[in-house]
């Protein structure tokens, strides 16, 4: 058993993570009364949702007519039916209010000439249940809507006595009886050790894009909520479905928002074609991000990608006026610059499709509460733990998620974790006490990991496991590369036991905590490959070429992974497919929405 000491801390609730989703539940849960605290392994405001640039969906009509039926339509088509009905029903009735309570709370939102909320049309929003034109549904604060957001939200918690853990890294969370009662964290900037109790454990983690070699996601999107969700025991759901966004910045991986299409940004090839008006004749440039990134791939393999390489695609923006470049996509402009060395008023972006976006995660109900289906009754909520944001999966956005769909899922269910919370927890009781045979569990395998003393670096292990996701679960998938790569991808995962860490202190020890951080990726990686190589279809963001079409009978089915070391266990359950209300839906029937083809 390995010693360590370390300090407690009772709370009523303890949200993990200080991004979109974890500040909107921190806040939502403060503002109840209930004792709660965040911990956060970066400042605050330096959450990877400090990078969203183009905005935040919701039906307001501020600038021509919407409702939140149509944007209910348009998430069940984006989610190429493959999201819960509940969930995604909950998402755009809520939707408007999250967004005014952003407002209120001080979010400096772009204005309309009339001063109301600036929204900007993003791919997949449209009106008449998707047979009108494109809507501008996306609200936005230029191209910094994220920061915006982060911002207002951290200030709001301070506000509401929120307690603030930063630089505390979570370990493990704490389990007694399936039941969560805690979480143990690693204090970074003095090695000191803590124990949190807490009646609810909140995983607002973020995603895992880090798994993958070029992802717009920051360093620090390593899934540790996954990780440590898997140690528990617990099932990940949907996880072959990687979003790849179709504009980072060749080379180095930078976004570059879905927001300049919006503006009026539109895609060439080598020919100087707009090939996305061949491809979707509707849609055109704003089709949604799985197609989009479908099309770019396969005019690069036919031979008219742009550059030496003929490897990338080119984004043009040169075209709209310098003032709206200037007031709607400053931010946009000034990455091109730095990463692409390019000015957007003369030349065109150079770009290609990055991993961007987890739409699986750790299974919850539209509540935020996480669920074992794997269990007799597959509702069932695991007492003491929820999770939000991009480390859940609630699911609203199934194979495919839309632009703009992921801020406003995190303050929806955010603020819905708030308020079942407040239902739930009980601030009278006494506080849990997370059992001492599971502290020292997660001391254990923290010891084993700071003592490792094998062969292969950390760094090295990871590159070895982020060029086999990028190759062999890639925009484009066949059964031989997925074969490959659930094979690669076991053998790199078996090699965990062979890592070397060469810093053994506990005081800002970046080597142990990006180990700490492989540990968690592993899982999310191996749960994406081997879900991908089952599901012998296509459907959303997973298009598999020896199973072109979608097929509904077999596969509109979630898939449940469990991962323990290198061996993934699948099972399947299915897709809610009941709205929460059958009331009048404005004018069609919301009741069950038949799958039918994508069409652009
Ligand atoms: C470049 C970019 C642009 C985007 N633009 C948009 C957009 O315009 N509109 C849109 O809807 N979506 C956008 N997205 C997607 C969206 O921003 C993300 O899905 C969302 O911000 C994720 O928020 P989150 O709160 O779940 O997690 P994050 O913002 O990633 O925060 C995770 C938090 O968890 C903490 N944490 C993680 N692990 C630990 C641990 N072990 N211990 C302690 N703390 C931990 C971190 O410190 C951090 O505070 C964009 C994404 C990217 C990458």
């Amino acid at each position: 058993m390995a010693a360590y000491e370390y300090e407690t801390h009772d709370y009523d609730v303890v949200v993990v993570g200080a991004g979109g989703a974890g500040l909107r539940a921190t806040l939502g849960m403060a503002e109840q009364g209930l004792r709660t605290a965040c911990v956060t392994k970066v400042f605050p405001t330096r959450s990877h949702t400090v990078a969203a640039q183009g905005g935040i969906a919701a039906s307001l009509s501020n600038m021509g007519p919407d409702s939140w039926q149509w944007h209910m339509y348009d998430t069940v088509k984006g989610s190429d039916w493959l999201g819960d009905t509940d969930a995604m029903e909950y998402l755009a009735r809520e939707a408007p209010k999250a967004v005014y309570e952003l407002e209120h709370y001080g979010v400096p939102f772009s204005r309309t000439e009339e001063g109301k909320i600036y929204q900007r049309p993003f791919g997949g929003h449209t009106t008449e249940f998707g047979e009108g034109p494109p809507v501008q549904r996306t609200c936005a604060a230029a191209d910094r809507t994220g920061h915006a957001i982060l911002h207002t939200l951290y200030g709001q918690s301070l506000k509401n006595n929120a307690e603030f853990y930063i630089e505390y890294f979570a370990i493990d969370l704490l389990m007694e009886d399936g039941e969560c009662k805690g979480v143990l964290c690693w204090k970074l900037d003095d090695g000191t050790m803590h124990v949190f109790n807490a009646k609810m454990v909140v995983l607002a983690t973020g995603g895992y894009g880090r798994a993958y070699f070029s992802a717009t996601s920051a360093h620090t999107c390593t899934g540790d909520g996954g990780g440590m969700v898997a140690r528990a025991g617990l099932p990940l759901q949907d996880m072959e479905f990687v979003q790849f966004h179709p504009t980072g910045i060749y080379g180095s991986g930078c976004l570059i928002t879905e927001g300049a299409r919006g503006e009026g940004g539109y895609l060439t090839n080598s020919e100087g074609e707009r090939f996305m008006e061949r491809y979707a004749p509707n849609y055109k440039d704003l089709a949604p991000r799985d197609y989009v990134s479908r099309c770019m791939t396969m005019e690069i393999r036919e031979g008219r990608g742009v550059g030496t390489g003929g490897d990338h695609i080119h984004l043009n923006l040169s075209h709209l006026p310098k003032e709206a470049l200037a007031e709607r996509l400053p931010g946009i402009s000034e990455s091109a610059k730095i990463f692409a060395g390019v000015d957007v008023t003369k030349e065109p972006i150079p770009v290609l499709p990055t991993v961007h976006y987890n739409m699986g995660g750790i299974p919850t109900n539209y509540w935020g509460e996480v669920l074992d289906p794997t269990k007799k009754d597959p509702n069932a909520v695991v007492p003491g733990l929820m999770a939000v944001g991009e480390a859940g999966c609630a699911s609203v956005h199934g194979a495919n998620r839309l632009g703009s769909n992921s801020l406003i899922d995190l303050v929806v269910f955010g603020r819905a974790a708030a308020i079942r919370a407040g239902k739930v927890v009980d601030a009278d009781a006494p506080t849990p006490t997370a059992p001492t045979a599971e502290i020292d569990k997660a001391f254990d395998r923290f010891d084993g990991l700071r003592h490792a003393d094998g062969s292969t670096p950390t760094a090295d292990l990871r590159l070895e496991m982020q060029k086999t996701m990028q190759a062999d679960a890639a925009v484009f998938r066949t059964d031989a590369t997925l074969k490959q790569g659930v094979e690669k991808m076991t053998a790199i995962a078996g090699k965990m036991g062979d890592l070397k860490v060469t810093d053994r202190s506990l005081v800002w020890n970046s080597d142990l905590m990006e180990t700490l951080e492989l540990a968690n990726l592993m899982p999310n990686a191996l749960a994406t490959i081997a879900g991908a190589e089952a599901r012998k279809e296509s459907r959303g963001a997973h298009a598999h070429e020896d199973y072109a079409e979608r097929d509904d009978k077999k596969w509109r089915v979630h898939t449940i992974a469990r991962v323990d070391a290198e061996k993934v266990d699948l099972s399947y359950r299915p897709v809610v497919v009941d709205p929460l209300t059958s009331e009048d839906q404005g004018g069609i029937e919301l009741k069950r929405i038949a799958p039918k083809a994508r069409t652009f």
